[in-house]
């Protein structure tokens, strides 16, 4: 309206500065789907903090108002309670895709609706990003390489899964929408990215999502068992979240059209990550042995050269840095806020 009026109003010259200011803004309305959830919450804050306004959408399925009940009042913050599988309509310069239950725990309560919300998530996304010409990033997974048998897994690797196992649902539904993204790009032109998260901890996770690093600190913090799955020698490599949000962000803003690691290349065994998280919390914990589900990954590690060379990123937190946060956001939650997954 402004460019209107001076355009009518004023000098050639007071518009042709309105319309360069104009184009210089960096301010983009921002989609970030999964919003309210641990990574998506983090993200909507980093967002908020670059000065771009933020459509978080979630419908709570793995999630609580508590992670984003913060940012309600920002002027810049709104919240739209929505299942991505029903189309979506809304005018948006970014899309990134995260809605999804992440933990086995949780992907695996309803596998049905799992395998349904990555890909009609996906591809109601894309549609949404084709005809507004948003570009879109979605929040893939280091499990499409299932029970790799080449480490550290490359980008090149087209993986080792099972697909009619109990993680099928999820390797399976994140596999199809790396699919339809490419698609997308390849018949529409649309502008993608493929970011492929490898496991992530940090405060803000669900205590009850089962995944090992919830699971151990929560068991620390009570001093109960530590139930290691299987001899505890499976691999995992753990970045912290702020590390993994800063290549979400790098990722989004570079030209990376193929799938892109992003992760901790420093890999733990389960056994290590017990022992470590049973000394940080000062705990009189016991770790005892219960039996590996089915098809769990023996190891995990990411090669995040691409990463490195493409994003000029790679991860700063060292892991018992990131578990010392961690462990503080865990020792003062109100337990009372969150519901399991079966409730
Ligand atoms: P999360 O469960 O905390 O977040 C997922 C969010 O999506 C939740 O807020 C949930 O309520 C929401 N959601 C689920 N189904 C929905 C639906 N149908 N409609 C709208 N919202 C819905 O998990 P997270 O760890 O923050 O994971 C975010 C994304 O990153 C997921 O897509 C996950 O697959 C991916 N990822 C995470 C990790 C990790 O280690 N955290 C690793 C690899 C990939
Ligand atoms: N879609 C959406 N929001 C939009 C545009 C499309 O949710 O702004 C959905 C649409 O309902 C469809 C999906 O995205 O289910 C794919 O849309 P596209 O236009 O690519 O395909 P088509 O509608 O032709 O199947
Ligand atoms: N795990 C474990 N004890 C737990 C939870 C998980 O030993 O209480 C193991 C699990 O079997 C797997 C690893 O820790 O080998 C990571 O599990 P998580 O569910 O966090 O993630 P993912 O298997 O998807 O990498």
């Amino acid at each position: 309206a402004r460019e209107e009026e001076i355009a009518e109003n004023g000098t050639a010259n007071e518009f042709a500065l309105a319309l360069r200011s104009a184009q210089l803004n960096p301010f983009l309305r921002v989609l970030v789907t999964g919003g309210a959830g641990f990574l998506g919450s983090h993200l909507c804050r980093r967002l908020l903090a670059a000065g771009h306004e933020v459509i978080c959408l979630d419908n709570f399925f793995t999630s609580q108002k508590l992670n984003i009940v913060d940012l309600m009042d920002h002027p810049n913050f709104e919240f739209v309670r929505h299942d991505v599988t029903v189309p979506f309509f809304a005018e948006v310069d970014r899309i990134f895709n995260l809605a999804c239950p992440a933990s086995p725990v949780h992907y695996q309560y309803n596998p049905i609706k799992t395998a349904k919300i990555s890909f009609c998530g996906a591809l109601n996304m894309l549609g949404l990003a084709k005809r507004v010409r948003a570009r879109i990033l979605q929040a893939s997974t280091s499990e499409v390489y299932g029970d790799a048998q080449q480490t550290p897994q490359t980008e090149q690797y087209w993986g080792n899964v099972n697909p009619i196992g109990v993680r099928a649902c999820y390797d399976e539904g994140k596999r199809v929408a790396e699919t339809l993204f490419l698609d997308y790009h390849r018949q529409h032109s649309v502008q993608i990215r493929v970011a492929r998260i490898f496991n992530t901890y940090g405060p803000s996770m669900h205590p009850y999502d089962g995944r090992v690093v919830s699971n151990f600190i929560m068991q620390a913090l009570a001093n109960d068992d530590i139930t290691i799955y299987g001899s505890g020698t499976q691999t995992r490599s753990f970045c912290f979240v702020d590390d993994l949000v800063d290549g979400l962000l790098r990722l989004m803003d570079s030209d990376m059209i193929t799938p892109v690691n992003l992760g901790n290349p420093n890999e733990f065994t389960i056994l290590e990550l017990a022992q470590l998280i049973i000394k940080l919390a000062g705990s009189k914990s016991r770790i005892i042995n219960k039996p590996l589900p089915q098809d769990d990954p023996k190891q995990r590690k990411p090669d995040i050269t691409v990463a490195m060379r493409a994003l000029d990123w790679q991860p700063r937190t060292q892991l018992e840095e990131g578990l010392r946060a961690t462990i503080e956001y865990f020792r003062h939650l109100d337990m009372r806020k969150f519901k399991k997954p079966t409730e």
